[in-house]
């Protein structure tokens, strides 16, 4: 293409949407109506906490006054976004609620409670002849989300679009340290429904506004908590914010995939209700107003290129408005990549609606602060025109103004143009639905014959709750699938790395699935969601985006570790099947008689809470496979002599748990599966890791106890209370465990008090600064010599090697290996270790950068590995010959080490074997990453063969008791659900780890 025929074609685009932005923008000012009085206290102080004019703009630098609606003063006492108020997100709801007591616009709903039991909620603001028509136009809405409903009729659609307005969706402070967006959004609420001015009324007369002031809602009151507590503590440091929700901080904006969090699941349902256009997250760590709605590539896949350019049509007009009004610091693009649909506002990108994202820019708190800004955030880029200053005084009430004069810009650029979007709706919606017969696939398969039917059903129901339309076979049906790889893989397998051009003609065979598989159909309205979660990904290495903003893999089939089948046959939707109604469970129960109950060893996570649920019966666990009932049982399988067979029976059918009762047991070597004494250690340095580990847990029903390294540093005798300490990531060194936070200052208390009655309740201190210290150190060895099984986890496993808990095992970090958040691989080593029973022999495993592992029988020795000849004479094979004597005879050579063994130990090493490990506590490799052409699976993997064929799981012994590492991380956002059981297995093995173990003989 020629320079002057693409300059043509680019002028020809600003053309075009800048037809559409004068459409939108010839009608109306914006700006007060002058015939409306202005409340003229509340606009002075506007005026007053306003650190320079620019930072303000003729949508919010008045508050117009009403005789009947209070504003936001009559709750904070001051203007949203006064220096040293915030509210709790009660006081917010507060004024949403007298709001609605005042004004016909607006109207409060309750959208669920947190995990501590607070109230979230959504407010509707409109005219008052739009809220009072609120059910009749979300039925138009919904025939619109699912055009099935009228046949895909263009004309009902276009009849339709005409007779509805849209919904657009605010949600704020989800991240708790971002704290400006309840008070823009109390005071945007106001002026929704107050302002008279042409601008602000056309907003309310043709759509919904719906907000969310407080998403993190735990979160929020404990980060108010910290900044009185700051206010009261002038002179001193403050404690950060170490818990935002119960369980996790920031990662909350992450569980778009795994739904495992309340708020995740509110905002959802909400949206999946009340069929939003668009949904709108707001966040603050930018200055001073980055709209990352267009962001940059790669963009997520399996989004529908309408959506990407609603992103750029809105995000350039929203950019244009700001800069005209003189607000400097106002831009898009940026370095988010578009690619994880893990974020909450992505809900709405897989849902046929918009996603948004604001970052504005915030004090963390609502002191006034001179704000210097770092050379990257001030300069000029191509993408930022006019940037922020480079140093500046900065105020709560100025990230208030940006906050609401760009949301104003939006929803007054979309109301504008509702019929517009209100079709896109339509048309996104009509095309997931005819997915099947365009890019495909036509539909996921669930085979009836899954090896774990708990965890497929999770799976399903994770589905479920997206909104997606489960179905299920009622007879056999034979479809083609892709071609099995050579070697009979148990699923397919992706080429460990992709061919540039893949082949046209992909390889396919028939495949008869049972009577009784799940059958999720791509001609469903939310087909678009299953797709992205369920198929894989693949993040070329050179990829131009090198700042990868997070995971890139999430392919759910193979971390839950059950088998989906993509089918772009679209046979497969004739196949005979009805509508799943309710949840999905897999059933339970108890079948046949007898008074001794087997279990079969699945890995599914319910077998867990099963041996929880029933903590006093006796199960044992058989060591080596058997068959019985006619059935084959796997290795771990449960043996339950003597029990209540109504208690069984109630639990089983309730956990989906398939029980067989025999008359005598099989004899077959076994030992005991205990309900083992947990504990949860966790610093107090971040505490969001470990936090997908208490979720994990909490929804499994295994109990523990939460214990903090500084209890750990008092306590000499901790095998006396636990029997496995689980020590998730901490993402900090491993000195830092041990030195916690400096001594400098003022201790920093985190516990519930008068002033901060939202701090404590998870755990508590007098002062987060001490870590672990000397002493935690030493009663953590003790606790290993005692017997007890220390489980450690990517950094944490780091630490307990290079604190010595691990002889035999050294780590080295990658210099290469580009595995982010990507999912690898793993091969069995030693399929009779307890942790691997329920497993097949390569599970695909969550991995970030994992660590490579070295294994030695000798301590502080590195072992002599085989080495390749030297120079000399000869082919490769052949000896060297020293010239003017015999040649010498040359030893056996040693033999061939694979990379996750230790060398084996010479006789020079047995000689005086001072460092020799003794067979019985030599590191036990249970779990290795596959082979280089194996080891990829999904996302982004570059350098591979870093750490290909190294060990991934590791028992060590170390005198009583056990140290387990995992390089690969087994729980992960809520998505990893089928490696935890190598963890339950630790656990309720945690005194037999030794079993099936084979010795070396020297
Ligand atoms: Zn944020």
């Amino acid at each position: 293409m020629s320079v002057s025929r693409r300059l043509r074609c680019l002028s020809l685009s600003l053309l075009s949407l800048a037809a559409a932005s004068m459409i939108a923008n010839a009608q109306v000012k914006p700006g007060r109506d002058p015939n409306q009085p202005v409340d003229q206290e509340y606009t002075n102080k506007i005026r007053e906490y306003t650190t320079e004019p620019f930072f303000n703009s003729p949508l919010t630098d008045y508050l117009p006054a009403s005789a009947d609606v209070p504003t936001p003063k009559a709750v904070l006492g001051d203007v949203a976004g006064a220096p040293g108020r915030l509210p709790y997100a009660e006081d917010v709801y507060r004024y949403m609620r007298m709001l609605e007591r005042a004004s016909p616009r607006v109207k409060v709903y309750s959208i669920g409670t947190t995990e501590e039991g607070r109230e979230m909620i959504a407010v509707a603001v409109a005219s008052e002849q739009l809220i009072s028509r609120l059910e009749e136009n979300r039925a138009r809405l919904a025939k619109l989300a699912d055009p099935r409903t009228i046949n895909l009729d263009e004309e009902e659609a276009d009849r339709l679009v005409a007779a509805s307005f849209p919904v657009y969706y605010i949600t704020g402070a989800i991240h708790s340290p971002e704290t400006g967006s309840p008070t823009a959004l109390m005071e945007l609420a106001y002026r929704l429904a107050v302002d008279n001015s042409a601008y602000v009324k056309s907003i309310r007369d043709n759509m919904v506004t719906l907000i969310t002031p407080v998403v993190e809602v735990d979160g929020r009151n404990r980060m108010v908590d910290i900044y009185n507590w700051h206010l009261a503590h002038s002179n001193q440091n403050w404690p950060s914010l170490i818990y935002w929700g119960h369980y996790v901080a920031h990662d909350n904006n992450r569980d778009a995939i795994g739904l495992s969090l309340k708020l995740t699941r509110n905002v959802l349902n909400t949206y999946i209700a009340w069929k939003p256009q668009v949904l709108h997250d707001l966040h603050e760590s930018v200055p001073y107003l980055y709209d990352n709605t267009i962001g940059d590539g790669p963009y997520n896949a399996w989004v529908d290129p309408i959506l990407t350019d609603e992103w750029q049509m809105i995000g350039w007009h929203n950019v244009s408005e700001l800069t005209k009004f003189g607000m400097p610091g106002v831009f898009a693009h940026g370095n988010f990549d578009t690619w994880s649909p893990g974020y909450l506002m992505f809900i709405a990108a897989t849902h046929n609606g918009i996603s948004r994202l604001y970052e504005t820019f915030g004090n963390a708190g609502a002191d006034t602060l001179e704000r210097t800004l770092s050379p990257n955030e001030y300069q000029r880029t191509w993408y930022r025109q006019n940037p922020p200053l480079p140093k500046t005084k900065w105020s709560q009430r100025n990230n208030n103004n940006y906050q609401q004069t760009a949301l104003l810009t939006s929803l007054h650029y979309f109301s504008n143009n509702s019929k517009l979007f209100l079709k896109n709706f339509y048309l996104k919606s009509k095309r997931s639905i005819e997915k099947p017969k365009n890019e495909g696939p036509a539909a996921y398969v669930f085979p009836a014959d899954e090896q774990r039917p708990g965890n497929q059903s999770e799976l399903l129901r994770t589905l479920q709750a997206q909104g997606v339309e489960i179905s299920k076979s009622t007879a056999p049906f034979t479809v083609a699938v892709k071609r099995k790889a050579a070697g009979g893989a148990a699923r397919p397998t992706p080429s460990p790395s992709p061919a540039a051009s893949p082949s046209p003609t992909p390889k396919t065979e028939d495949r008869t699935f049972p009577a009784g598989s799940y059958i999720v159909r791509m001609d469903q309205p939310y087909s678009r969601i299953a797709d992205a979660l369920l198929d894989y990904q693949y993040w070329a290495p050179n990829d131009p985006q090198t700042a990868i903003y997070d995971d890139t893999a999430w392919t759910m089939g193979e971390l839950a570790n059950v088998e989906v089948v993509r089918v772009t046959d679209i046979k497969v939707l004739q196949a005979a099947m009805e509508r799943v109604n309710g949840d999905v469970r897999s059933s339970g129960g108890i079948s046949s008689n007898g008074s001794v109950y087997l279990i079969n060893h699945n890995a599914d996570n319910a077998l867990v809470t099963l041996r929880y649920r029933l903590k006093d019966v006796d199960m044992e666990a058989a060591e080596e496979p058997f068959e019985a009932a006619g059935r084959k049982f796997s290795r771990g399988s449960f043996i339950i002599r003597k029990a209540s067979g109504d208690d069984l029976r109630r639990a089983a059918s309730e956990l989906g748990i398939q029980v067989y009762a025999v008359a005598s047991a099989p004899s077959v070597k076994t030992h005991p599966v205990r309900a083992a004494r947990i504990a949860m250690m966790h610093t107090w340095l971040t505490t969001q890791d470990e936090g997908w580990y208490r979720i994990g847990l909490d929804h499994l029903q295994v109990p523990f106890t939460y214990i903090s390294t500084q209890d750990v540093s008092r306590d000499p005798n901790l095998k006396s209370k636990y029997d496995v300490i689980l020590f998730a990531p901490v993402g900090r060194s491993a000195q830092a465990i041990i030195n916690g936070l400096p001594m400098f200052g003022n201790p920093l208390p985190w516990k519930k008090t008068e002033l901060t009655p939202n701090l404590g309740g998870i755990d508590e201190t007098d002062d987060m600064r001490p870590g672990l210290g000397w002493s935690g150190l030493q009663n953590l060895q003790k606790f290993v010599k005692d017997g007890g099984l220390f489980i450690t986890v990517d950094d944490t496993s780091e630490f307990a090697v290079s604190y010595g808990f691990t002889q035999g095992v050294s780590a080295n970090r990658s210099q290469r290996l580009r595995a982010v958040g990507a999912i690898l691989r793993t091969k069995t080593v030693d399929s009779a270790s307890p942790i691997a029973y329920g497993y097949g022999d390569s599970l695909a495993m969550y991995c970030f950068n994992g660590a490579v592992y070295n294994i030695n029988n000798g301590v502080g020795g590195r072992g002599g590995r085989p080495q390749q000849r030297t120079t000399g004479r000869g082919t490769l094979d052949d000896p060297d010959t020293p010239q003017g004597r015999p040649p010498a005879e040359i030893p056996e050579p040693p033999p061939k080490v694979e990379p996750w063994e230790a060398p084996r130990v010479t006789d020079e090493q047995r000689r005086n074997a001072v460092g020799l490990i003794p067979p019985n506590q030599r590191p036990r490799v249970v779990l290795r990453y596959a082979d280089s052409r194996d080891l990829f699976v999904s996302g982004l993997l570059d350098g591979g063969d870093e750490i290909a064929q190294r060990a991934a799981i590791i028992d060590v012994p170390s005198g009583n008791g056990h140290v387990l590492l995992f390089s690969t991380n087994p729980f992960w956002r809520g998505q990893t659900k089928g490696s935890y059981f190598l963890v339950f297995n630790a656990i309720m093995n945690w005194d037999n780890l030794n079993a099936g173990r084979k010795l070396d003989e020297k």
